[in-house]
């Protein structure tokens, strides 16, 4: 796995469709796993079941997710039938927080903390122990945020010296039409909060139903400014600069 040359990889990949993107992947990497949380990566599970059965799928359940997001990952679960590994907060650093702050600090002071210990943490505890991982972020997701991701990536952010991380992000190109194309055609469960104007969907006190022609993103952390609206899981898609292009309200 050292010997993995990213810069070749993203020759081959550069503007592939996201089935080669993602076979790939499951072809140069035994361990790697699908972050799950919304539409896109079902999207990524259907077709990856397709190239191989014994896919690893992980989630975050940070605590505060909507019951119907939960009733969606069951029904994932039991439609593909494999296993979701879901991700929890560590005890000894979210019990003091709570204690210290109250539940919903993140709406005077920002998301980082909060999302820093029931996500950032849990995951870097899962993603020590890969290779590679697979993630649905989509280009048009963020203006601010998420223009340039490439089809594979070192993960600045969860690589350590003597580890490094390979990001694979294979429905960089799709348009959200692209993925519901998909999953209407390809009857792929997707989450009841669809149907009632979510579009991004996080924890339940942190997202809200977006009104037609509102950018995603607009629904998510809807206090703070666009630049800073990624919760950690893609900290390296974040700089200091102002952003070029606020989404539309
Ligand atoms: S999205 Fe909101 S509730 Fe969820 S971890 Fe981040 S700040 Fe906390």
């Amino acid at each position: 796995m050292n010997s993995f040359n990213i810069p070749s990889a993203q020759t081959e990949l550069k503007n592939k469709n996201p089935r080669r993107i993602l076979k790939y992947a499951l072809e140069n990497f035994d361990n790697i796993a699908i972050s799950f949380s919304g539409a896109e990566d079902v999207v990524l599970i259907d077709m990856a079941l397709n190239i191989r059965k014994d896919i690893k799928v992980f989630s975050l359940d940070t605590g505060r997710l909507h019951s119907e997001t939960y009733r969606f990952m069951e029904k994932v679960r039991k439609h593909y039938q494999i296993d979701i590994e879901l991700l929890t907060p560590d005890r000894t650093l979210l019990d003091p927080f709570v204690k210290a702050k109250g539940l919903f600090s993140f709406y005077q002071d920002s998301h980082q903390e909060c999302c820093g210990i029931r996500k950032v943490e849990p995951l870097r505890r899962k993603l020590s122990q890969l290779d590679a991982w697979i993630t649905g972020q989509r280009k048009d997701q963020s203006l601010d945020t998420r223009q340039d991701i490439p089809e594979v990536q070192l993960d600045t952010a969860f690589s350590s010296d003597n580890k490094p991380l390979i990001k694979f992000n294979p429905l960089l190109n799709w348009s959200s039409a692209q993925v519901w194309d998909h999953i209407e055609a390809y009857q792929v469960p997707y989450n009841e909060l669809h149907e009632k104007g979510f579009i991004s969907i996080g924890c339940e006190p942190c997202t809200r139903a977006v009104l037609p022609n509102q950018h995603e993103r607009i629904g998510r952390w809807w206090w703070e400014s666009g630049n800073k609206k990624e919760c950690g899981l893609h900290a390296g898609n974040v700089t200091t600069e102002q952003p070029r292009n606020k989404p539309s309200t």
